[in-house]
């Protein structure tokens, strides 16, 4: 079998880092872009990488076995690699939200019920990980359809 040899080199440094987001392909470049530039985590993180991002969280009702499968996954990184600060990006015309029924939250607006998500993983893993540093975002697209990213607070 052939060999590839790439330029990229192993990272030895520990990461500190985990982030949480979506799959959909639109938005991996911008994703890239902010951890890396804006952020300078300098491709030093672990990455969950699934349908909904950061949703699989907060499905304990709805969809339990998805909601231990999310835990499970974000436990064994925050333990194994002893990380300290957990980063979550959804982002605007998730698929994932479109099959969701509209019950699950207070709003039909979707950026509402995806930030009522984030919020509610926050106060999950205040009581999970208190210690863990969060940062809670939301990615969308300008009228040049450049990215952008918005803070969650709240
Ligand atoms: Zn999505």
């Amino acid at each position: 079998m052939p060999t590839t040899q790439l330029s990229s080199t192993l990272h030895s440094a520990d990461a500190e880092v985990l982030v949480i987001h979506c799959s959909d392909h639109r938005f991996q470049a911008g994703f890239y872009e902010f951890l890396n530039r804006h952020l300078s985590l300098e491709e030093n993180y672990d990455l969950l990488v699934l349908p909904g991002g950061p949703q699989c969280l907060t499905l304990v009702e709805y969809m339990p076995k998805f909601s231990w499968a999310g835990w499970k996954w974000f436990r064994f990184l925050v333990d194994a690699h002893d990380l300290k600060r957990l980063i979550l990006i959804q982002h605007q015309d998730c698929g994932w939200y479109k099959e969701l029924p509209f019950h699950l939250h207070s709003s039909t607006d979707p950026r509402k019920r995806q930030e009522e998500d984030l919020r509610r993983a926050r106060a999950a893993l205040a009581k999970e990980r208190p210690e863990l540093m969060l940062e809670l975002y939301y990615a969308g697209w300008d009228a040049g359809q450049h990215i952008t990213i918005d803070t969650v607070s709240g």
